[in-house]
């Protein structure tokens, strides 16, 4: 990568950097940035950071930091320079899309495009959605699939509410879409992976169910494609969407694959150059587009080359090192995290579907007796360990699941609820790809010791949040 070789040469050395076989294969954890950082506790003393709020955000692998920066010297404007290093940035670019695209599975006639999101991705397809669509929601859905559809005039949406088991989610989507009929152009949207419960959908039975009644469907796989293979064709659905940063790509882009005639036929998302193949002034004055009819046409501006070949990274690493291996991997280290929790009787682990049913590395649960967010507080303060409290944009959901309304937590170090009444937000742990097995029996151990020893220092709500009080001794 030193010397300025001719373009195909420089193209052929950034697709070896990212051809490096990915370590992993094996049964450890991935390499990822931040895997040897020191943080501090309150109680003295320094830490490695034990990061398990994957679910949210998780590391970018070392490896796709690697081919970032590999990359970072060629960097140049995609799709308009005539130079060298625009010519270099935009293969890299179009070759990250068909990267994306074979990581996917998608069929010939689909397109990528590159948004900023997941949330982005479901925002642009409501966008495209034909006048007139209906679209079927399970109240469950994170906010990013459960909102974008509300807003757009001339669509009418369903929401169903939530299934207790994944073959009532598909007998209430049959019922749903069978008492609409007759319709015209229908959407179903559905979540892969719960980032509440981690729990899998029966993502297969509801594409069938949704095409046996003449309706699309798009998959949220913002929990998904982290810890399992997606294959759009096998999987039958319509569009996938998902996000880089919590796919170890946190580089700020996400994808929206799939169908291209809706896409095709909408107004660009965003209007401007890159979007538009040609633009001529009329005679009356206005001005004519031709606007792309490939993905382009929703790429307006410049696009995020740096976190979209990350994201194409991401996918080259996670195939090379195997989902085989990473889902055994996940499932063992979520069994050693289950046993851990299960050895605390005041731990209530949140779910939909029941107790046994499949779900990926992330769990929700509340601690009796204990608000979430003093909880959350503590295992950070004192042992190093960073999970996320609240309600995990996906209200409805917790709502139900706690069995209560739940409301912006009260001040923390209060005892969230009097014993016997619904807890009013959670704590949610998830891992992945880079997680080592310390991390998991830390948490269990610090999971076991804050309930049974209770916290060692005392907290304060700063700004909404809970937070060591400074000033405080040790107990
Ligand atoms: N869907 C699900 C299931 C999610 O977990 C998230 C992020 N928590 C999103 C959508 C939104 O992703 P982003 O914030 O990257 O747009």
């Amino acid at each position: 990568m030193s010397a300025r070789p001719a373009a195909p040469a420089a193209s052929a050395a950034l697709s070896a950097a990212s051809a490096d076989p990915a370590p992993g294969a094996t049964d450890g954890p991935l390499p990822v940035l931040g895997r040897d950082v020191l943080v501090p506790l309150v109680t003295g003393g320094e830490v490695t950071y034990a990061a398990l709020d994957y679910a949210a955000s998780a590391p970018a692998l070392q490896r796709v930091w690697d081919d970032v920066a590999a990359y970072a010297p060629y960097y140049g404007s995609v799709h308009r320079g005539a130079g060298y290093l625009s010519q270099l940035s935009t293969d890299l670019f179009e070759n990250s899309r068909a990267a994306v695209a074979r990581f996917l599975g998608c069929r010939d006639e689909d397109q990528v495009v590159f948004t900023r999101s997941t949330t982005d991705s479901l925002n642009l397809l409501a966008s495209a959605l034909p006048h007139g669509t209906r679209v079927f929601v399970f109240e469950t859905e994170h906010h990013a699939s459960l909102l974008p559809w509300q807003q757009r005039a001339g669509v009418d949406v369903t929401y169903l509410g939530a299934p207790r088991a994944p073959e009532q989610a598909v007998e209430a989507l049959e019922r749903a879409l069978a008492a609409r009929e007759p319709y015209g152009p229908a959407l179903v949207c559905v979540t892969g992976a719960s980032n509440v419960t981690g729990e899998l959908w029966p993502v297969r039975e509801l594409a069938a169910a949704a095409h046996a009644r003449g309706a699309r469907i798009v998959l949220d796989a913002a929990q998904l494609v982290p810890h399992h293979p997606v294959d759009i064709g096998a999987l039958d659905v319509d569009w996938v969407a998902f996000s880089g940063h919590k796919l170890y790509a946190p580089f700020g882009s996400g994808v929206l694959a799939g169908r291209a005639d809706w896409l095709r036929d909408a107004e660009p998302y965003l209007a401007g150059g890159g979007a538009s193949r040609t633009v001529s002034r009329r005679a009356d004055g206005g001005v004519d587009v031709d606007w792309h009819t490939t993905a382009a046409r929703h790429e307006a501006g410049s696009p995020n080359v740096i976190g979209v070949h990350a994201i194409a990274s991401a996918c080259k690493a996670l195939t090379e090192a195997g989902f085989d291996a990473l889902v055994a991997r996940e499932q063992r280290l979520l069994a050693r995290l289950r046993e851990g929790l299960a050895r605390v009787p005041e731990v209530k682990v949140l779910s939909l579907f029941g107790e046994d049913a499949p779900r990926v590395g992330v769990i929700s649960f509340v601690v009796e007796g204990w608000n979430s967010s003093h909880f959350a507080a503590a295992l950070s303060a004192e042992y190093g360990i960073g999970v996320r409290d609240g309600l995990f944009c996906a209200h409805p959901l917790v709502r139900t699941l706690l069995g209560g309304e739940p409301e912006p937590p009260g001040e923390c170090g209060a005892p969230d609820a009097a014993p016997g009444e619904p807890s009013l937000n959670a704590i949610r742990v998830s891992f992945g790809a880079g997680t080592p097995d310390e991390h998991i029996d830390r948490f269990a151990d610090a999971v076991q010791q804050l309930v049974r020893d209770g916290a060692r220092w005392s907290y304060r709500t700063e700004d909404g949040r809970c937070v060591p009080d400074r000033g405080t001794t040790v107990a």
